[in-house]
């Protein structure tokens, strides 16, 4: 499919303000971000177009070469994980790092700003979770260990070395941002900056702890649980809050975006959510029917061949499939009949096939022989 035009995705002319690209992007990204759209994919396809065309209108030097060369002259920055376009988990960090805050602020859950939220953010993380179709059938739970920065116990996150307070950042005076008023005949404008020297934590250390030299946070790791509901689909994800990294010096932590993989499975295979089954079954049974034992994703069942039963057909067993992620409903399995012809005969079975092919019965009705026999007139 044909990418469209960022500007166009955006709804903004070619010569917008950076100001303008960030208003028109996140006007898209709230109107049709996932978690206020769940389940709808036409929703997430917008959220991820605008986020694409955010992340390279946004960057003055991807803009210039976008104006230039087009999509061509793009290649969004490769997924750590696979290395694939553009997908989800990229939008959704476009969205996360897009200079508007956390989710609280942007859905305009977030209270005043407190000397704590001041502090930075630790980032967001990412994993991506394989799972069998099975335990998709059911829902699962797993334990996973996350590495991660967390808190340096040494000094309590602060950062100071032990007996030494952090002391008030002279440059900021605590407040952790920076005012510089400018006078002109219009009035007065106040320009508000984030302090650099305590990256806005409004507090300095002047002997660093040894364990995190400073930065208040080390390397480990934690084990976390996680319930993934049935029905779950590749590209789903869950967004585990506080679970990423911490900030640095006691700051809140990132949180962890899990994304769903499906394993391949060996026998069935998923369309929705209905299982695709392929039934092998001998010439006899096709003849004569049969009851038969098929497997399903809880166990198996028993299902009536018809005699007389054709290559190809497929049989439906209702609510055999795997269970809708939002309802509780199930798709169905699919059996999908698949006559086998035998390999090796033995003089006896071959005797019995010999006679078998004398009998007009075993001829099917649009065999090459009555092809010929309809187009006989035709052309000789
Ligand atoms: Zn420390
Ligand atoms: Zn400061």
């Amino acid at each position: 499919m044909a990418k469209r035009d960022y500007y166009d995705i955006l709804g903004i002319e070619r010569n917008a303000t950076a100001d303008e690209i960030k208003k028109a992007y996140r006007k898209l990204a709230m109107e049709h971000h996932p978690d206020k759209n769940p389940g709808d994919k036409s929703a997430e396809e917008r959220f991820k177009e605008a986020s694409e065309a955010y992340e390279v209108l946004r960057d003055p030097q991807k803009r210039q070469r976008y104006d230039a060369y087009g999509h061509a002259g793009i290649k969004v920055q490769a997924n750590p994980f696979d290395g694939m376009e553009f997908d989800l988990s990229d939008a959704l960090r476009t969205f996360m790092s897009g200079g508007f805050g956390g989710f609280g602020d942007i859905f305009g859950m977030g209270g005043g700003r407190s000397q704590r939220d001041r502090k930075l953010r630790g980032a967001d993380l990412q994993l991506k979770m394989a799972l069998a179709l099975e335990e998709i059938a059911t829902g699962v739970v797993k334990k996973i260990r996350i590495k991660k920065q967390i808190k340096c116990n040494t000094c309590n996150a602060t950062g100071a070395k032990s007996g030494s307070a952090p002391s008030t950042c002279p440059d900021c005076n605590g407040a952790g941002e920076i005012r510089n008023v400018s006078r002109s005949i219009f009035g007065q404008f106040v320009n508000i900056t984030t302090c650099t020297r305590c990256n806005g934590s409004g507090e300095i250390v002047k002997d660093y702890c040894m364990d995190c030299r400073g930065d208040g946070r080390i390397r480990g790791d934690h084990e976390v649980e996680i319930e993934i509901p049935a029905g779950v689909a590749t590209g789903n994800y869950l967004t585990i809050q506080g679970e990423g990294n911490v900030g640095p010096k006691g700051g809140p932590a990132g949180d962890v975006i899990v994304i769903i993989e499906e394993k391949e499975h060996e026998y069935f295979e998923r369309n929705g959510n209905d299982i695709i089954y392929e039934l092998p079954i001998s010439f006899s049974q096709a003849a004569l029917g049969d009851k038969v034992k098929v497997p399903t994703l809880n166990g198996s069942a028993e299902i009536d061949i018809t005699p007389g039963i054709q290559s190809g057909k497929i049989l439906r067993m209702r609510s055999k499939g795997l269970p809708h992620l939002r309802h509780h409903q199930r798709g169905d399995q699919l059996l999908r009949i698949r006559v086998w012809t035998p390999t090796k005969l033995t003089k006896d079975e071959r005797a019995i096939f010999e006679q078998l092919q004398k009998s007009d019965n075993m001829r099917p009705p649009k065999s090459v022989k009555s092809v010929f026999e309809k187009l006989k007139g035709v052309f000789n």
